[in-house]
């Protein structure tokens, strides 16, 4: 992409509404723009991003064996007023009516409307287990929408939903769901921190939160340093021994958080206190909705059966703020490579110089064709400003091109996150970023 012919509204001066950082570099870098409180629209910088986190998400989802589907933004009230759930949700539910007078929502989350999908699909457990997801627009209509895409009012997220025969294969979607999770954050370069908490209004009685730690995180983490060392890898979904040892460690929010319990648990050394930013959370739900809404399938001696179930939703708008918490630098945001928005800035240090101009579309030509991302800023601007530009986007590796190097046939290779900078050949250049030889 040249950056002459984009669309990348950056700002120069920190916007005032802005409290925490990766806000701040979210509107300067020209990612979002407010529309209204808690309301964004997603400039083309940002939603390449959200792009990228989608697909690691959606990914991660496929290979746990989940099935993608799409749901409506918009529900029929009549299927939470099965559920029971329509008269408590409270102010956070935006409700509509449309102009027949019937009683419609924004969808804040959707076991509903999958249950309903679910009981009109299946019928015997023989084709059971399923998990179904989503990747979806909700509306809450949060009090106070604050600190960006990290508290807004609408916000994308993954919705994962799991139907089972019977408790022990419920538990089963639960944990292989939580490995899936630990393997998503961390391929966004995130160290994710899974904790066990409340259930809140979608109810049930095993839940685990996952949070990335920053000092402006909104919860209060207790955990043992152990949890961190998780590998997911290990965890088979399937062993009572893995499943109690995942219920039974010591991870918690404040709200969960029992002081005497940590102490006695947990060796002094091992025991941290941080703040953290709630990414996703699961939850076991057993027939809190089956039940109440009739999803049941025929079961093996053909008595009808309301399925367990469970749901698993990841913030993946939110995860853009949470990932700039985690990753940045005094001079901007410094992006992990798989959720970068292009691998590659390519700078002309100076535009009027046939040389130099010949030399960028060459190398932007032959990277493109290559299948690698540039943003090639060709801008007749100043050195300076190119390079503030290009730190303050992230992008994890820039290529500068200029006047000197150039007489020496070498371009100016930079990586973002260390700052290291080498001049190599041209070839030498191409082969580092292409990882050919
Ligand atoms: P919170 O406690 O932060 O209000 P929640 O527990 O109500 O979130 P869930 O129902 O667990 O949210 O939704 C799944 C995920 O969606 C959360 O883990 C979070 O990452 C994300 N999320 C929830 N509310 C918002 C919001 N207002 N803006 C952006 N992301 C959100
Ligand atoms: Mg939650």
């Amino acid at each position: 992409m040249r950056l002459s012919a984009y669309f990348l509204p950056l700002l120069k001066e920190n916007p005032s509404e802005a409290q925490i950082v990766s806000h701040r570099l979210m509107l300067r870098a020209g990612m979002i723009r407010q529309s209204a409180a808690g309301i964004y629209t997603w400039l083309p910088l940002g939603w390449r991003v959200l792009q990228k986190v989608t697909q690691i998400v959606r990914e991660e989802q496929d290979r746990a064996g989940a099935i993608e589907l799409l749901m409506p933004t918009l529900q029929p009230a009549e299927l939470w007023r099965e559920s029971g759930r329509y008269d408590v949700y409270g102010k956070e539910m935006l409700r509509i009516r449309d102009r027949h007078d019937r009683d419609m929502l924004y969808g804040p989350t959707n076991e509903e409307l999958i249950t309903d999908i679910f009981r009109n699909g299946i019928k015997s457990y023989r084709d059971l287990p399923k998990n179904l997801y989503h990747i979806q627009w909700k509306f809450r209509d949060e009090v106070r929408p604050r600190f960006g895409v990290m508290r807004g009012r609408e916000f994308l997220m993954k919705d994962a939903y799991s139907f089972d025969i019977d408790k022990a294969a419920a538990v089963a979607s639960y944990f292989r769901m939580f490995a899936a999770y630990m393997k998503t954050f961390k391929r966004m370069g995130l160290t994710p921190i899974p904790v066990r908490a409340d259930t809140g209004p979608i109810g049930g009685d095993l839940s685990h939160e996952f949070h990335v730690q920053a000092d402006t995180g909104e919860s209060g983490l207790f955990y043992d340093a152990d949890v961190v060392n998780l590998d997911e890898s290990n965890i088979d979904p399937t062993s009572p021994d893995v499943q109690a040892y995942i219920a039974n460690w010591y991870a918690a929010t404040d709200e969960k958080h029992d002081k005497a319990e940590f102490e006695a648990r947990v060796p002094p050394e091992r025991r941290r206190e941080a703040r953290g930013i709630e990414v996703g959370q699961v939850f076991y739900f057993g027939t809190k909705y089956s039940q109440p809404m009739n999803a049941v399938v025929a079961g093996p001696d053909g008595t009808p059966v309301a399925v367990e179930m469970g749901s698993y939703g990841i913030g993946v708008s939110r995860l853009l703020g949470a990932i700039i918490e985690a990753c940045h630098d005094d001079k901007g945001i410094v992006w992990p490579e798989s959720v970068a928005p292009f691998k590659v800035g390519l700078i002309n240090l100076r535009v009027s110089d046939a040389g130099c101009t010949k030399a960028c579309d060459d190398l932007y030509a032959r990277l493109t064709q290559a299948g690698i991302e540039v943003l090639y800023d060709d801008r007749d601007q100043s050195v300076g400003a190119k390079f503030a530009a290009m730190d303050l986007i992230g992008l994890p590796y820039q290529f500068v091109i200029g006047p000197r190097g150039l007489a020496n046939k070498l371009v100016e290779v930079r990586t973002r996150k260390t700052g290291e900078s080498k001049e190599m050949p041209f070839d030498a250049a191409f082969n580092f970023i292409t990882g050919g030889s």
